[in-house]
Formats: C-alpha cells, sequence, structure tokens
C-alpha cells in the first residue's frame, strides 16, 4: 500500500477531526501518501480528492465537527456507483481507504471491499450504536453536552418546583439517554431496548415521588422512543394534565452533536486512528477498530457488522434503585 484516502461518513461527531489528524500524520510517518475526500462516499464519486499533507491537520484536533465535511451519498449504494467509485479511485492511485462513520457507513465499506477496495473502519457517531464497539468516537462529547444542559434544566426545575421532560439523540439507541439519566439523576429514562407502561412506568413514578416528598422531576426522553410516542412537549403535556405538576419538555437536538471534543474522544479517536493506518501499512484490511473491554482492537468487517449489542441492563436497573 503507497496511498491512502480518508473520509468522514454519515452523521459528524466530535472527535473526527483528532481522527482525521492522526490517520493522515501515521500515514506521513510511515512514508504513505495521503487523500482527503470531502463529503464522504460522495467525494468519491465526483473526484472531490485532495492530497493532505501533515500541517494540512494543524489546529484541527480541539474542533467539533469534520473539516472533510460528511455526507450521505445515494450513488454509493449502487452497483453503478461504486464501479464508479472504483474507476475514480484508481485514477487517484487510492490503494485503501479509511471510513470514519456508523455502521451504515462501514456497510459501504463493506460492499466497496467486494469491488477490489481496501477498506478500514473507525467508529464515529455520537450515538454508540455501532454493534461491534463499546465505544465510539464522539460518543463522550455528546454525553457530557447533554449533562451540562441537564444540570441547568434540574436547576430551573427546582426553583420552579416542575417536571422537565429532556429528549436527547441516540437513533435507535438508547446510550447516551441511559448514562445521561444516571449521571443527571433522572426519575425516569425512557429507552428504545425497552417496552413501557406509561401510568405505571412513568405517571405513578413521578406521583409516587411527590408523595415522598420530591418536588421537581426529571424524565430522560430517547430520540428512538419519541419516534414511537412523540416528543418531548408532547409527553410533557400528557405528564401535567395527569399529574397537575407543571411540566416542561426542551429538545437538545443539535447542539448535541457539536463541540469540542473532550479527552476521552481526542484520545480515543489519536489511538484508534494510527491503529487503522498501522494495520493497513502491515498489510491488514478489510477491518474495523473497535473496542472490547476497554482495549482497542480490529474485527472483520462482515463479523462485526453481525454484531449485535444492547443497553446496560445493571446500570438501568441501578437507575431504578437510585431514583425512589
Ligand atoms: P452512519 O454511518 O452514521 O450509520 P448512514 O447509515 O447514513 O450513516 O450511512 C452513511 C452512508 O454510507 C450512506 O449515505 C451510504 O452512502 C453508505 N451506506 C449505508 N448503508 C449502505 C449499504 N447497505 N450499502 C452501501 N452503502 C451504504
Amino acid at each position: 500500500i503507497k496511498t491512502i484516502g480518508v473520509l468522514t461518513s454519515g452523521g459528524d461527531a466530535p472527535g473526527m477531526n483528532a481522527a482525521i489528524r492522526a490517520v493522515v500524520r501515521t500515514g506521513i510517518y510511515y512514508g504513505l501518501k495521503m487523500l482527503g475526500i470531502r463529503k464522504g462516499y460522495n467525494g468519491l464519486v465526483t473526484g472531490d480528492i485532495f492530497d493532505m499533507s501533515a500541517r494540512d491537520v494543524s489546529d484541527i484536533i480541539h474542533r467539533g465537527g469534520t473539516i472533510l465535511q460528511t455526507a450521505r451519498c445515494k450513488a454509493f449504494t449502487t452497483d453503478e456507483g461504486m464501479q464508479k467509485a472504483m474507476s475514480i479511485s484508481k485514477a487517484f492511485g487510492i490503494d485503501a481507504i479509511v471510513t470514519i462513520g456508523g455502521d451504515g457507513s462501514y456497510r459501504g465499506a463493506r460492499d466497496f471491499s467486494k469491488f477490489g477496495m481496501k477498506v478500514m473502519g473507525l467508529p464515529g457517531t455520537i450515538d454508540n450504536d455501532i454493534a461491534s464497539s463499546e465505544y465510539t468516537i464522539g460518543y463522550d462529547t455528546a454525553m457530557n453536552t447533554v449533562q451540562d444542559a441537564l444540570d441547568k434544566i434540574r436547576d430551573t426545575a427546582y426553583s420552579h418546583e416542575r417536571c422537565s421532560v429532556l429528549e436527547v439523540m441516540g437513533r435507535r439507541a438508547g446510550h447516551i439517554a441511559l448514562n445521561v439519566g444516571i449521571a443527571g439523576g433522572a426519575e425516569v429514562i425512557l429507552l428504545p431496548e425497552r417496552e413501557f407502561d406509561f401510568d405505571k412506568d412513568i405517571i405513578r413514578k413521578i406521583i409516587q415521588g411527590r408523595n415522598n416528598g420530591k418536588k421537581n422531576y426529571i424524565i430522560i426522553l430517547a430520540e428512538g422512543v419519541a419516534e414511537k410516542i412523540g416528543g418531548a412537549l408532547e409527553l410533557s403535556k400528557k405528564i401535567e394534565d395527569l399529574t397537575g405538576i407543571e411540566t416542561r419538555g426542551t429538545v437538545l437536538g443539535y447542539i448535541q452533536r457539536g463541540g469540542s471534543p473532550t479527552i476521552q474522544d481526542r484520545v480515543m479517536a489519536s489511538v484508534m486512528g494510527a491503529k487503522a493506518v498501522k494495520l493497513l501499512k502491515d498489510g491488514v484490511y478489510n477491518r474495523i477498530i473497535s473496542v472490547k473491554d476497554s482495549k482497542v482492537i480490529d474485527l472483520d468487517i462482515d463479523e462485526a457488522l453481525a454484531m449485535k449489542k444492547d443497553i446496560d441492563n445493571d446500570l438501568l436497573e441501578l437507575s431504578n434503585v437510585l431514583s425512589i
């Protein structure tokens, strides 16, 4: 392998820049030619590709978003689009591609490998919803952003003796919701991975809390649940109608995706980015970088895509104990 292209795909996440930096600099350190591909797989289809030097990734480790920009690419899901991307890759002399993104982006990489490209995946998403990895780049930053917002909301919930419903991101996974719920002392955490009963698990819990002397309540509503039962504003109204407790809903939205990455996201992105390139240099490819038992490992991409992951049940049980 002489030339490696790097791209970010799917939703952006804080720490993607730290990963790009690690990929580019590790490659240059080993004497490889490094190319940046803009806007996810779109850049491969359109030829939006440029040489990257060590200086092109200066002063980005602390910045959210991705300097390569990211996008979803419809063309890349077709054979025709893949063939075009393969021709363009050949034209630019690309021997291997590092994709920083989620499960969808891994699927794109896996399909592209069938056309002869050597691929490597890095887990980048705030949702931590990549089945094969315990940890994804951006997850820690997003949780800290939500935590900060929750602490502020709790201040006014306390002052006004209110109930607050906070809707948080996570797509179809409740990892952000669960951890923030524990860290922020939420009374109720609604996760897409678990069934719940509106009257018993929400209304009764709030009323029991009031009978036990509670004066304010935090309810975390995961995005994947909001999609099914309605958003924070709708849920707030229902709770207020039934309990008589003033209830306010907040949808945090895109502030969760931006911002300067935490130290954990920067360090993990650096370690994983460097490992991806080291493996490629050693002739190992069609793998994804992943975290297992807190260690950074690599897995076969097909194996990784077949894996399943659940939320941490012990944490969920703990949240029930600690919210009485
Ligand atoms: P994420 O990587 O965050 O899960 P998406 O699911 O939106 O994000 O996937 C990002 C991009 O990866 C898609 O726009 C598409 O170009 C590509 N992709 C997703 N799924 C597939 C697939 N099954 N086959 C080929 N490409 C895919």
